[in-house]
C-alpha cells in the first residue's frame, strides 16, 4: 500500500531537524530526528514516536548539508515513508509572505533577497529547499515563515524611530517564534475558544526566546524585532540592548562585524552572564553554589518580568499567560519565580499544579489565567503543508 507522508525539515546553521506525518492517519507523527554538529562531527539521530532509537550515527569529519538531505530521504524510503511533500520552516518571509506558500522558483529568488535580514539562518533554508528541489524535483514544497504570524502588529508596533527612508527599506520590527504562536493560539482556539478572543500574553522560552501579546485572535506585539537579537535574554544572544553600545565596542575596543556578531549570537545571553553554560537545567543545578548562575536566572526572570509589564499596557490588560519553549514547559522554577514577581497584577500559582507541569497552574481565584502548553511547531508546517497543497482529505 502506498502511504502519504509529510516531511518537515529545520535546517539551521549546524543542525537539521526534521520528521514525517502521516497524511492518512491525521497527521501523526511517525518518525523525528536530527543532525547535529554538521560543521565539525555530525551525528544523526532518527527516533520512532515511543522515543525509541531507529539510528544513531557518528561523523568523524564534517559532511556537507546535500549528503544528510539524501541520507534521511533514503532512510525514509527503507521505512516505507512516501513522501508526497515537504514543508520548512522558513525564519523570514519579509514584507510580503504572511502565509504558508507553495515554493517556486521565483519564491526561492524572494527568501535569497531577505538573506541579509536573518544571516545566520535565511541561507540554510534556502539551501534545504535548493537541494530538495535538486534532488527530488517531483516533490511540491512548502514555506512556512516565522515572521508571519506578526504581520498583524499596527504600523506603530513595528516602526523604529530611525530616519523615515530607512523604514521604508523594510528596517523594521518582524517578530519570530510565529508558528510557536501560531501553534499555541490554535490550541486554544481548539479547547477554549472564547479564551482565544481575548488578551493573551505567551512566553516562549527555550533557547531562543520571545514573548508575544495576542488580542482578537491576531498578534498585535512581539518582544522581538528587526532580528533574533531582540528582547528577552536568551542563551547565548543578549535581548535588549542599547545600541550605543555596539557604537562604543565599535570605536572603542575595535571590535569589528565579525566579532560584534560572534558575541552577540554566541557569546552572551545565559552563557555570557552566568560564563558557565546556556542551558537553563544546568545553571539551575549550580546556582545555590555559583553566584553568576544566579545572576544569570534573575536577569532573565527580570527582563520576562519587564516585558509582561510592556505587552500587558499594549494589550490593556491580560486575561491568560502562557507558558511554552524547553524552559517554559519544563522549569517549575522558572514559572515560580517570574509568577511571583507578576503577583501585583493578581497572578497566583498552585504549587503543586505547577510543579506537576499542569496545564492551568494558576490558582482559580488568580485574575490571570497561568496555562502551560507545550509547542508544537513542526505539526503547524505539516498542517500548512496539507492545506497549501490542498491534501487534506
Ligand atoms: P530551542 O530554542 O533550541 O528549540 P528548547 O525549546 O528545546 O530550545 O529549550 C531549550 C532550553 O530548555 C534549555 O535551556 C534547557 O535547559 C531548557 N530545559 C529543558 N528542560 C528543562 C527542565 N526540566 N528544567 C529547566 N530547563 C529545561
Amino acid at each position: 500500500m502506498t502511504n502519504h507522508d509529510i516531511v518537515v525539515i529545520n535546517a539551521g546553521s549546524s543542525s537539521i531537524k526534521f520528521a514525517a506525518f502521516d497524511l492518512d492517519n491525521g497527521l501523526q507523527k511517525k518518525l523525528s530526528g536530527s543532525v547535529e554538529n554538521i560543521n565539525t562531527a555530525p551525528v544523526i539521530k532518527i527516533k520512532n514516536t515511543e522515543g525509541q532509537s531507529l539510528l544513531a550515527e557518528h561523523y568523524s569529519t564534517p559532511q556537507n548539508y546535500a549528503f544528510f538531505y539524501d541520507f534521511i530521504f533514503a532512510f525514509f524510503a527503507s521505512q516505507q515513508i512516501d513522501i508526497i511533500a515537504v514543508g520548512h520552516r522558513v525564519v523570514h518571509g519579509g514584507k510580503d509572505y504572511h502565509q504558508p506558500v507553495r515554493i517556486t522558483p521565483k519564491i526561492i529568488q524572494d527568501l535569497k533577497a531577505l538573506i541579509p535580514y536573518a544571516p545566520l539562518h535565511q541561507p540554510y533554508n534556502v539551501e534545504a529547499i535548493e537541494i530538495i528541489a535538486e534532488h527530488f524535483p517531483k516533490t511540491p514544497q512548502v514555506a512556512c515563515f516565522d515572521t508571519a504570524f506578526h504581520w498583524t502588529h499596527p504600523p506603530i508596533a513595528d516602526m523604529f524611530a530611525i530616519p523615515k527612508a530607512l523604514s521604508h527599506e523594510g528596517i523594521c520590527r518582524y517578530g519570530f517564534h510565529g508558528l510557536s504562536y501560531e501553534y499555541i493560539l490554535s490550541q486554544i482556539q481548539l479547547r477554549e475558544p472564547q479564551k482565544a478572543k481575548g488578551r493573551i500574553i505567551i512566553a516562549h522560552l527555550g533557547n531562543g526566546a520571545s514573548m508575544c501579546a495576542v488580542k482578537a485572535e491576531k498578534s498585535i506585539d512581539s518582544t522581538m524585532g528587526f532580528s533574533t537579537l531582540d528582547g528577552l535574554v536568551m542563551g547565548t544572544r543578549p535581548g535588549n540592548l542599547d545600541a550605543g553600545v555596539l557604537l562604543y565596542l565599535m570605536e572603542f575596543k575595535k571590535m569589528d562585524f565579525k566579532a560584534l556578531q560572534t558575541m552577540l549570537y554566541q557569546q552572551s545571553g545565559l552563557l555570557g552572564v552566568s560564563g558557565l553554560s546556556n542551558d537553563m537545567r544546568t545553571l539551575e543545578e549550580v546556582e545555590l553554589t555559583q553566584p553568576d548562575a544566579k545572576t544569570a536566572i534573575d536577569l532573565f526572570v527580570y527582563r520576562i518580568q519587564r516585558e509582561f509589564g510592556g505587552l500587558m499596557s499594549v494589550l490593556q490588560g491580560c486575561d491568560l499567560f502562557i507558558f511554552t519553549g524547553g524552559i517554559g514547559e519544563n522549569s517549575h522554577e522558572i514559572r515560580s519565580r517570574v509568577c511571583q514577581k507578576l503577583d501585583w497584577c493578581g497572578i497566583y500559582l498552585e504549587d503543586r499544579f505547577n510543579r506537576e507541569n499542569q496545564p492551568v497552574i494558576s490558582t482559580p481565584d488568580s485574575k490571570i489565567e497561568v496555562q502551560v502548553i507545550p509547542t508544537n511547531e513542526e505539526l503547524i508546517i505539516a498542517k500548512h503543508t496539507a492545506k497549501v497543497l490542498s491534501l487534506l482529505r
